[in-house]
């Protein structure tokens, strides 16, 4: 029998309750798709609060290790204890495993409340590169040592006098390399020849940031042509194909990309964009299709394989324990594991359930509230109950 070891990271807050709701789902979907031919079981690991508590460390060395050794990881959402100096968890999985993609699939699901009108048009890969820009964490407090001597060899040694207020500027650095952006950008145009899909569109703020995002956009348009052979026609970029339509290589800046998201979105389909871009960008997309609850999200190095899944919500403390959060942040992150990892029969078995489920009105709190004030009607269930509901029709 073919088996796959999967390192799991339950989480905090609502964590446990989405996890174990998730692992549910998963190991129903195995057997149904495999019959006994193929495995997957559940590591079990810590990190957070329970990890700093417990080994003076919210991310140890071990956790890590682990990551490596398995490849694929897939988590709840973590706690951030605040006022100790203590960084993110999330931020040092991605920079300790070099996770440089971050992948939001963004699909309308029948029957979800939606603020436009035709969100079923909504079906987007965003690919935000998640270790540079203005992201990448290097900044002074206004008025800080750093901040005074930043500012002073900008002044003096770089000749930079657009410094408005000087004295009380606080000073943050975007870093965009080449290197960073074509791999980034690589992954996305692999991605959508492996998938078929439309075109790629690289979102920017090159009009204004020349050589940053200007530079993103420029790297992007350089690799379609010398790693896949774009070609232009009529002005747009293309990159070739057998059998099926060429690729489109088109590119957007960043303001008017949301504004079209809204106004025509079946005109997208992959996006690749830099880190603070994405992070605006996923959220908005997500807010079209039902918002948080359901916003599936993977962080991945495409170069060594390793991919930690998550739930993109936070760890919502204000319902944790209650039995009411809605668990297909998770679940649709475990969707894009099964298809990483190639048990994709599984995958599919997940995704048609949550369809059916879905369009049949069946839903947890947060999204039943919404579908009251649309005047929309639903099945409040908990989370439990929903989760037996997903179970039942993994067919
Ligand atoms: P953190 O501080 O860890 O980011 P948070 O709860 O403040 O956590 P969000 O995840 O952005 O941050 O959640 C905001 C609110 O949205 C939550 O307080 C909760 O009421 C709701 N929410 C978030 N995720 C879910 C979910 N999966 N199901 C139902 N409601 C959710």
């Amino acid at each position: 029998m073919e088996s796959r070891e999967i390192v799991l990271i339950e989480g905090d807050g609502v964590g446990k309750e989405i996890s174990s709701s998730m692992t549910k789902v998963v190991d129903e979907a195995v057997k149904a798709a495999y019959k006994g031919k193929r495995r997957l079981s559940f590591i079990k690991a810590e990190a957070g609060v329970v990890s700093l508590e417990k080994y003076g460390a919210t991310l140890t060395d071990d956790v890590l290790s682990l990551i490596k050794k398995h490849k694929v990881a897939i988590k709840g959402p973590l706690m951030t204890p605040v006022g100790r100096g203590i960084r993110s968890v999330n931020v040092e999985l991605r920079q300790k495993l070099d996770l440089f993609v971050c992948q939001r699939p963004v699909e309308y699901f029948e029957g979800v409340p939606s603020p436009i009108k035709r969100p079923e048009n909504v079906n987007m890969v965003v690919f935000r590169e998640n270790t540079e820009d203005i992201y990448a964490g290097i900044e002074w407090s206004a008025g800080s040592d750093g901040a005074k001597k930043v500012i002073e060899f900008l002044k003096r040694d770089m000749g930079v006098d657009k410094i408005r207020f000087p004295e009380t500027s606080a000073i943050g650095i975007k870093p965009v390399s080449e290197e960073g952006s074509k791999r980034l950008i690589k992954a996305a145009i692999d991605f959508a020849i492996k998938e078929h899909r439309r075109n790629v569109t690289f979102v920017h703020k090159g009009n204004i940031m020349k050589f940053t995002e200007g530079g993103f956009l420029n790297w992007g348009n350089e690799l379609s042509k010398e790693k896949y052979g774009a070609y232009e026609r009529d002005g747009r970029l293309y990159i070739p194909r057998t059998g099926e339509s060429d690729l489109e290589i088109k590119s957007c800046i960043a303001d008017a990309f949301l504004q079209n998201i809204i106004l025509k979105s079946e005109e997208y389909d992959v996006i690749a964009t830099l880190n603070l871009n994405g992070d605006y960008i996923s959220d908005a997309l997500s807010a079209l299709v039902g918002g948080i609850g359901i916003a599936p999200g993977a962080n991945i190095n495409t170069s060594t394989g390793v991919a930690v899944f998550e739930a993109t919500h936070g760890t919502a403390p204000d319902i944790a324990g209650k039995g009411i959060v809605n668990p297909l942040s998770i679940i649709l992150s475990a969707a894009m594991m099964l298809d990483y990892i190639g048990y994709g029969e599984a995958a599919t078995l997940i995704k048609s359930a949550v369809r059916t489920v879905l369009k049949n009105g069946f839903v947890t709190k947060d999204l039943y509230d919404t579908m009251l004030k649309n005047s929309q009607k639903g099945v409040l269930l908990s989370t439990e109950e929903f989760t037996e509901t997903l179970i039942s029709n993994l067919v």
